[in-house]
């Protein structure tokens, strides 16, 4: 090397040197910027069609019911939430995050926030920030708008004209049981690759700021694919179409972040996660999808444990009034707990000893199921007919004891039906009462009344005072 090129090196070596100084803060504003895609729909429109089918999907699958898993998953979700960049940021949409038990490897976000993992998800992970990534691209979506954006462009195609209007039946297209092939809010779930990039890019900065490796991401999308076969179709992949490079793209974002007050202490991912796995073989997707079952009672708030015992205490003739939802008002006696609540699309009220978990399903033997439905008729027999038929499909032993009765329910015509069946965590027969009527927008409310059939004429009268206790605010 003669003097000239040491020369010149030397001076390379400096302006690299000089670079190196700039460079950190530079990397500040290398991060890859997002923007939203035209949307025709509010954000409130987002919040409205995602609830809709969040009540649909609770109906096709499993809610797990284990208050631990719930409230593990939804802690990891309210750190990803809490980091999601203000841009993004849409104080109207309600996120809340709910175990599915199932065993693929899967997870979805609808429009405005409800997030569903799969416990097979949580099970295969081998860190709370593989959970977190995967969580963290389904936020993204969600953040992004990206359902309703996709429905935005499909419509200037006239794909979906018709399909789907705010307020009308959105899911009106999909037959039961058709989730394993993701039938559920599908225009919701399956994305273009640059929708997928977007939410890997996103998701990747959301890891970052909420102290999680995003080398995380591109480590799980590793681990769904060579999991994938051996846990059931790889329906991941097929809602999340893979981009060119997804890995390389993720971990060259990870270059630019840096990761804020890292996550450290994650040993409650492992109790959970040995917790689940502990609990036996879950279903497949596909075996969910095949047995046609539906979960009438959906809704997957957070239902404490609990013991189904052969004692339970006398409804007490005191009440207390709730107010569900900004929607009905309604007084129980009070020694009864609510069970379910916030997130959820129907609630229970039972006394101690009246509920439990039956294959992480939750199970009553006494009280009352409150919830909204979405039904394809107006018509309110049709419509009660219609959700009957979704009850029976749950619960193969359920039998018709009546006809149709006419019953007020808050101040409006309703309908009563009373139904044999076999309770499945105790195995005695009960006798279920469904009262149902409509609210304004057509949604089926419905007042499910369980008790054992020996028991039966000791809770008419508690029954009674509920139903015409209740008060609609619609
Ligand atoms: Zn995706």
């Amino acid at each position: 090397m003669g003097y000239n090129n040491h020369h010149r090196a030397q001076k390379l070596a400096a302006w690299l040197m000089a670079l190196a100084i700039f460079a950190t803060p530079l990397t500040a504003i290398a991060q890859t910027r997002i923007s939203y895609h035209s949307n025709k729909y509010k954000p409130s429109d987002d919040v409205q069609l995602g609830r809709q089918a969040a009540a649909e999907a609770e109906q096709q699958l499993p809610v797990l019911r284990d208050s631990d898993a719930t409230s593990y998953l939804e802690s990891v979700g309210r750190r990803l939430v809490a980091a999601i960049p203000p841009e993004f940021q849409h104080p109207e949409f309600n996120y809340y995050f709910r175990v599915v038990n199932a065993r693929d490897i899967n997870a979805f976000a609808l429009p405005g926030g409800p997030m569903y993992v799969n416990r097979g998800t949580i099970e295969v992970a081998e860190r709370e920030g593989e959970l977190a990534g995967v969580m963290a691209h389904e936020l993204s979506h969600v953040a992004l708008r990206h359902g309703t954006a996709q429905a935005t462009k499909a419509q200037k195609y006239s794909i979906l004209a018709g399909v789907l209007g705010i307020g009308g039946a959105i899911l009106g297209g999909p037959a039961v049981g058709q989730l394993g092939q993701a039938a559920v809010g599908a225009y919701f779930l399956k994305f273009s690759r640059e929708y997928e990039t977007e939410a890997d890019v996103l998701g990747s900065q959301i890891m970052a700021r909420a102290g999680y490796d995003p080398r995380d991401l591109a480590r799980m999308f590793q681990i769904i694919e060579q999991q994938g076969g051996s846990r059931g179709a790889p329906t991941f992949l097929s809602d999340h179409p893979s981009p060119a490079n997804r890995y390389a793209r993720i971990n060259q974002e990870a270059q630019y972040l840096r990761v804020e007050n890292p996550v450290r202490d994650t040993r409650e991912f492992d109790r959970i996660q040995a917790r689940l796995r502990g609990m036996g073989r879950a279903p497949s997707m596909a075996e969910i999808a095949q047995s046609g079952q539906r979960y009438p009672t959906q809704g997957g708030g957070n239902y404490p444990e609990g013991q189904v015992s052969s004692r339970v205490e006398a409804p007490s003739s005191r009440y207390r009034t709730y107010t569900e939802g900004n929607i009905v008002r309604l007084s129980v006696p009070d020694n009864w707990r609510e069970l379910g609540g916030s997130g959820s699309s129907d609630v229970w009220f039972a006394p101690e000893g009246a509920y439990g978990s039956a294959q992480g399903q939750a199970v009553f033997t006494h009280g009352v199921n409150l919830g909204l439905a979405q039904t394809q008729s107006r018509d309110l027999q049709s419509a009660t007919s219609e959700f009957l038929n979704g009850l029976a499909q749950g619960n193969r032993n359920l039998r018709q004891r009546s006809g149709y009765q006419q019953v007020r329910v808050g101040n409006r015509y309703g309908l009563s039906i009373s139904l044999d069946n076999i309770n499945e965590a105790t195995g005695r027969p009960e006798i279920i009462t469904v009262i149902t009527t409509q609210l304004r927008n057509g949604q089926l409310f419905y007042m499910i009344a369980v008790t054992p059939a020996n028991e039966y004429s000791y809770y008419q009268g508690a029954f009674g005072n509920i139903l015409r206790s209740i008060q609609f605010n619609d």
